[in-house]
C-alpha cells in the first residue's frame, strides 16, 4: 500500500501530463516519454500505449486518464483497476470534464472509480470544475462542492493511507488558452478544503491546478505553497515544455 500522497519524488508539486487521445502512433508516443523522461512528472498516455510508455520511462511515473470500478468481467472495452497496477500505473485521472461531458460520467460513477482506484493503490486524480454558464449563473461553489461530495462519498468512511489529488479544472480554460487566475485558484483551494471539513471528510489531498497551463504561465500558479501542482494537457505533448514546467515547479 502506498503511504500517504504516494511519495512520487522529493519535491513538493505533482506535474501530470494528460496526453488525451494522442498521439496517433506508438512511434510518436515512445518519443514524446523518451524526451519527457523526468523526475517529478507524471506521464497519462492512452491505455493504448500504457505498456510502452512504461517500458520507455525510467523517471517519470506512469498514470491512466480513466479506469472502471470493477476489477474484472463482462465490461466490454473497459480497462480494469487491477489491469492498470499489474502494467505498473499509479495513478488514475478520474471525472475529467471531457469524460463527463462526452460520455454522460456521473458524479456516481466517479466515486465507484475514486474507490476502486485507492482499493488497488493506484493514486485518484479527481477533476473538478464549473462551466462558462455555470461560472456566469454564479454556481461555481455549489457544482465544486457536489462534484467533492459525491465523488469521495466511498471514501468517506473507509480507512485509507492513500489521498486523493484534486484537480480544480475550470472547464472554460482547458484547451482555450485562458487560464483562470491564480487568485481565483488560491481561493478555490481554501473552499475545496472547507468543504472536505464541513462534509466531514479526513483527507489531506494535494490540490492542484489545470487549464491552459504552459511554460509562460505556470510560475504564476506554481510559486505558490497552496498550489500542489499542475494538470497539463495540450503543452504535454510537447516535451521541451512539460521539462519547462517540471523545472519551475522544482523552484517552489
Ligand atoms: C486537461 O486536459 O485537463 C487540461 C487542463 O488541458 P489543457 O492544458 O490543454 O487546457
Amino acid at each position: 500500500m502506498c503511504g500517504i500522497y504516494d511519495k512520487i519524488s522529493s519535491m513538493d508539486k505533482i506535474i501530470i501530463a494528460n496526453w488525451k487521445m494522442n498521439p496517433a502512433s506508438l512511434k510518436e508516443a515512445e518519443k514524446i516519454a523518451k524526451e519527457s523522461d523526468v523526475e517529478d512528472l507524471i506521464i497519462c498516455p492512452p491505455f493504448l500505449f500504457l505498456e510502452a510508455v512504461s517500458k520507455t520511462i525510467h523517471k517519470a511515473k506512469l498514470g491512466a486518464q480513466d479506469l472502471f470500478w470493477e476489477d474484472k468481467g463482462a465490461y466490454t472495452g473497459e480497462v480494469s483497476p487491477v489491469e492498470l497496477k499489474n502494467l505498473g500505473v499509479k495513478y488514475a485521472i478520474i471525472g475529467h470534464s471531457e469524460r463527463r461531458q462526452n460520455l454522460g460520467e456521473t458524479d456516481k460513477i466517479v466515486a465507484k472509480k475514486i474507490a476502486a482506484a485507492v482499493d488497488n493503490d493506484l493514486t485518484p486524480i479527481l477533476c473538478v470544475g464549473e462551466t462558462k454558464d455555470e461560472r456566469a449563473a454564479g454556481k461555481t461553489e455549489e457544482i465544486i462542492k457536489r462534484e467533492l461530495k459525491i465523488g469521495l462519498s466511498l471514501l468517506a468512511n473507509q480507512p485509507h493511507t492513500l489521498n486523493p489529488i484534486i484537480a480544480y479544472e475550470p472547464i472554460w480554460a482547458i484547451g482555450t488558452g485562458t487560464p483562470d487566475t491564480p487568485e481565483n485558484m488560491l481561493n478555490m483551494v481554501k473552499f475545496i478544503k472547507e468543504t472536505l471539513v464541513t462534509s466531514g471528510y479526513t483527507l489531506n489531498p494535494k490540490i492542484i491546478y489545470g487549464g491552459s497551463v504552459n511554460s509562460q504561465n505556470a510560475e504564476e500558479f506554481l510559486k505558490h505553497e497552496e498550489i500542489n501542482g499542475a494538470l497539463v494537457g495540450g503543452a504535454s505533448l510537447k516535451s521541451e515544455e512539460i521539462i519547462k514546467i517540471v523545472k519551475i515547479a522544482k523552484q517552489y
